[in-house]
């Protein structure tokens, strides 16, 4: 094939520079910190439902208290009532000892609903333990994926620039030569994902490292200075 010594050369470095560039994007999308933060989102979202499950237990164990509370408030009410008829009953024994009788019901209620006052309080203890900690693991689970969106962050744009910086550079190589050339050299690439062209080395193909023989490289050398490699297909500089 036709093309200038110098320009095979510019291709050659326009191909390091590409690969260089597959490199880049390749550690951009393996970036560890990315991959960490996934793995801290999945943890976090398993303790939320753990939270979640906390915060129903909660609500449940807060309207017993309250329900426990409003009794009592009623009872202290009754118990106030009972002891006004008492003091209202003068000598009247009957109303007394009725009433008096009225005041042991409400205080034994009273005290049944203390202890389960003391039963539900030790049950909210509980939960605000198991709540505490959960609520502890997500804020440390999030400030560490702030630290590792920074350091990411960081890296990132590196890697971001220095594509940047290559794309332009082997545009400006690129131009430089001939476009047929570039065209075939694309061309190639992208059905070889990477590497495109390579040097022949004596009788060996400088990439796949497979020997041609005979005629097959007899027409090989007759397509100097660039040919293809009859087993992997990719451009072969020639000299
Ligand atoms: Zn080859």
């Amino acid at each position: 094939m036709q093309a200038e010594f110098t320009d095979l050369e510019t291709l050659l470095e326009i191909q390091k520079i590409d690969l260089e560039i597959i490199q880049a994007k390749k550690k951009r999308v393996e970036l560890p910190q990315r991959i960490e933060v996934m793995r801290l989102r999945k943890k976090r979202g398993e303790i939320q439902e753990k939270l979640d499950q906390v915060y129903e237990l909660q609500k449940r164990a807060d309207g017993e208290m309250t329900e426990v509370e409003d009794e009592d408030r009623s009872l202290v009410e009754k118990q106030e009532r009972a002891q006004e008829l008492i003091d209202a009953a003068g000598s009247d024994y009957r109303k007394v000892e009725s009433h008096s009788k009225e005041m042991a019901g409400v205080a034994k209620r009273r005290e049944t609903l203390a202890e389960k006052r003391v039963e539900v309080q030790a049950q909210l203890d509980k939960i605000k333990g198991v709540r505490d900690q959960l609520e502890g693991a997500i804020a440390a689970s999030e400030a560490e994926e702030s630290r590792l969106r920074a350091a990411f962050e960081g890296e990132d744009t590196a890697l971001a620039d220095q594509i940047r910086a290559c794309t332009a550079k082997r545009d400006e190589m690129a131009a430089s030569i001939a476009p047929d050339l570039v065209k075939l050299y694309a061309k190639t690439a992208e059905k070889t994902g990477g590497v495109a062209i390579g040097k022949l080395e004596e009788d060996t193909c400088g990439i796949c490292r497979t020997g041609i023989e005979g005629g097959r490289l007899i027409a090989l050398k007759a397509e100097a200075p660039l040919g293809t490699c009859p087993t992997c297909k990719r451009l072969l500089v020639i000299e």
